[in-house]
């Protein structure tokens, strides 16, 4: 990565979307990220969600997808995920706010008078709070650009004390704010067109609420030709070269690419008045998307879990296992296995062909036995397997029930009743009732023991991986399991709690307590998924060998 050059005062970037939502303003705001690291510029992402939860945590991943966790301990956005695998920085509770945050601050701050008996308002309270909270990141001097992406899409109800706040931001900052719109340049097939006008319609909508975008970037399928582009710009009032076209890509991580080609970092670093010096150093990236194209082989991996009708609800996990194939030169091919749908009648004909098999995180009781079933037919035929949270508790619950004799064995989030309640609620979280914020989250020490599977993956006695859960591996029975077979490898140095298990007289089956799909980023792949996918790689080669 290249030094920074010269010093700017903190710049704010606003990334909205207009026409209709999921146009991809996280991989925008990602994008550009990355380009302007790749200039030596260190830069932040926050998300503002027009939501009234106080954070995505006590969402069902059917609503947003997948919840993130911060290293800090904070249940977030499953954007935050992109910001951080498409660039070198490490998100926090600050990168994340939902409405609800915000009227709980103002209401909080009401309740203990420093309002000092005014009526509180949407204009000026709320928009103060919001305001407050995209400062916060650039006082912090650790920025030289805030990007703030701006949930939801322009026209709601619910966007527009954000929007009220940017304006108002925009006002106060001059050249040192910029505003990104993102739209939809439909094709009509019908008509063999492609169609300006609903972009036209959502810039207008901006410019009723006071604001003028700098840049657009219109989400297309199809190229638009420049002439169109410039009677874009001519009806939005944006200067030609500042109307950028994002057309599908086969991959998400081909966008910054896409980016560049069309100068979208010079364009920002132009209009705020920063000297535009050089290229961005993009061969680290260059060469990762050198591998994901160049991969002829592919590897097959088995996701078990009870979403998988859902893209986003494996979120990190999908693009872990994409980033370790991709350095293990092989082509990902992931299979989605429904944990409801598995027992013992199909579990052979569903499991056979894969070459290693995740088991899946999740709450409940849904799913779960399918789970049980997997990880017997997984551990007897001695598949490369890896049990992640809920997966590495199963995996615990299972070997008790069939290698232990613990027929009932359970989990006590399953059955209360349990007489092998081998994993257990933790005992911090025995007497929490309120469910927001209340798991073991963030990143936690683990000390891992030498030459176990887990310690030769990381090449480190001690990681640091984020968690999310509120039962644990039973430390009553560790002699118990240790004894027939199952190790505990990784243990907190603190608390004592078992945070990995493996079998290691078998090719590759690990579990984690902790997610490690979210430290996973395009440059820096996290160990143990390598690890895994380079033993699914090996027992695949060995099955045609036979
Ligand atoms: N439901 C389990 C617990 O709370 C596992 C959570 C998870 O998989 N994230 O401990």
């Amino acid at each position: 990565m290249s030094a920074k050059l010269f010093s700017v005062d903190t710049k704010y970037i606003f990334v909205t979307g207009g026409v209709v939502s999921s146009l991809g303003k996280g991989i925008i705001s990602s994008s550009l990220a990355c380009l302007l690291e790749a200039r030596g510029f260190r830069v932040t992402i926050q998300k503002f969600d027009p939501y009234i939860n106080i954070d995505p945590g006590t969402l069902n991943p059917y609503e947003h997808g997948e919840c993130y966790v911060t290293v800090d301990g904070h249940e977030a956005d499953l954007d935050l995920g992109h910001y951080e695998r498409f660039t070198n920085m490490r998100t926090t509770r600050a990168n994340n706010i939902t409405t609800g945050r915000i009227y709980q601050n103002v209401i909080d701050k009401e309740r203990r008078g420093d309002y000092l008996g005014k009526t509180v308002q949407i204009v000026p309270h709320i928009t103060d709070e919001i305001k407050r909270n995209v400062k916060l990141l650039g006082n912090t001097g650790d920025y030289d650009f805030v990007i703030t992406e701006i949930g939801g899409t322009v026209g709601d109800i619910e966007s527009l004390p954000f929007i009220e706040a940017m304006r108002q931001l925009q006002w106060e900052l001059g050249t040192d704010a910029l505003c990104i719109h993102l739209t939809y340049v439909p094709y009509l097939h019908a008509a063999k067109e492609l169609k300006t006008k609903p972009t036209q319609h959502s810039v207008k909508q901006l410019q009723e609420v006071g604001i003028r975008p700098d840049v657009l970037v219109l989400r297309t399928e199809r190229d638009i030709p420049a002439p169109m582009r410039r009677k874009i710009a001519l009806f939005c009032n944006v200067s030609p070269d500042a109307v950028v076209q994002s057309m599908d890509v086969p991959t998400i991580y081909q966008v910054p690419v896409k980016m560049h080609e069309q100068h979208l970092d010079e364009i920002v670093l132009r209009k705020m008045n920063v000297p535009v010096e050089g290229e961005p150093d993009m061969k680290p990236w260059m060469h990762f998307l050198d591998k994901l194209d160049n991969a002829t082989e592919t590897v097959t991996i088995g996701l078990v879990g009870k979403y998988v009708e859902l893209q986003d609800a494996y979120k990190s996990i999908n693009e872990a296992l994409l980033q370790a194939a991709t350095y293990n030169d092989r082509r990902l091919k992931l299979v989605y296995i429904h944990s409801e749908k598995l027992d013992e009648s199909n579990v052979e004909e569903k499991l056979s062909g894969m070459d290693g098999v995740i088991i899946a995180p999740g709450f409940g009781q849904r799913g779960i036995e399918g789970k049980f079933v997997a990880l017997k037919w997984l551990r007897e035929h001695d598949v490369p397997t890896f049990g992640i949270c809920l997966g590495m508790q199963c995996m615990v619950i299972e070997f008790a029930r069939n290698v232990l004799g613990f027929a009932d064995a359970n989990s006590t989030e399953m059955d209360l009743h349990t007489s092998h309640n081998v994993i257990d609620l933790m005992e911090e979280q025995k007497s929490i009732t309120d469910k927001g914020g209340t798991m073991r989250l963030g990143a936690y020490e683990c000390r891992l023991v030498a030459g176990s599977r887990a310690a030769e993956a990381y090449g480190s006695g001690s990681v640091s991986e984020r968690h999310r859960h509120r039962f644990e591996f039973n430390g009553e029975y560790r002699e118990c399991f240790e004894q027939a077979g199952m190790k505990c490898v990784g243990e907190n140095p603190a608390t004592h709690l078992v945070e990995v298990v493996e079998l290691p007289d078998h090719r590759w089956f690990v579990g984690t307590q902790y997610h490690p799909e979210y430290s996973s980023t395009v440059l820096s792949p996290n160990p143990l998924f390598l690890s895994f996918v380079k033993a699914a790689i090996a027992y695949d080669t060995e099955n045609h060998d036979k």
